[in-house]
């Protein structure tokens, strides 16, 4: 983030170290204009390559950063001065670097650490749980997404929570997606616990 233009919105700093001592960092994007509404924007959590061989995830974290780090796009701007982002492009990079498909140096699948992971074994999720655990006490938490890449469906699509009592607070966002983008498919998306 050496772009004096951009450090303008976009901060870089360090979430944690993996396990090999890797740095894990985490970017907070947000406009410094109209900043007397900071309190009132909604927070969004962005994280991709849990699984170190999807590399796909890796591309569209790269849209979704040239995109919201744009300068010159108003939507970005727009986007910026109304929501908090929270980006961690690179979950697993011990994974990545030792030529894992799909876990970490531990030898654990990250993504099935959720819910109850270890400081000291998956540093990375536990760490990036704090971050959206802060994040949402700071803000209204509008959105938590996980990049991954299928192993064999195609287009782009969603696998979310299943809220029971709102259901469509979950399936809203891949509707209206869907909606705009013609990659996108509602259809493939799926709603679990
Ligand atoms: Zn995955």
């Amino acid at each position: 983030m050496s772009d004096p233009i951009k450090q303008q919105f976009c901060k870089r700093q360090t979430l944690c170290e993996s396990l090999a001592g890797n740095k894990i960092d985490y970017l907070t994007i947000t406009s410094k204009q109209n900043i007397e509404n900071l309190q009132k924007r909604k927070g969004v959590v962005i994280t991709a390559r849990a699984h170190p061989g999807e590399s796909v995830g890796s591309w569209m974290m790269k849209g979704t950063l040239d995109f919201l780090c744009d300068p010159a796009s108003q939507e970005a701007e727009l986007l910026r001065q109304n929501f908090v982002f929270k980006v961690i492009p690179m979950l697993n990079p011990d994974g990545v670097i030792n030529g894992n498909y799909r876990c970490s140096l531990a030898g654990c699948d990250l993504n099935r650490r959720w819910k109850a992971p270890s400081k000291v074994l998956h540093p990375e999720i536990y760490y990036t749980k704090q971050l959206v655990l802060i994040t949402a006490k700071e803000r209204e938490l509008a959105l938590f997404c996980d990049y991954h890449g299928h192993s064999r469906r195609k287009n782009i699509f969603m696998y979310g929570c299943n809220i029971q009592n709102a259901p469509e607070e979950s399936r809203l966002f891949p509707f209206i997606l869907s909606s705009i983008s013609p990659f996108f498919i509602y259809n493939y998306s799926r709603f679990g616990n």
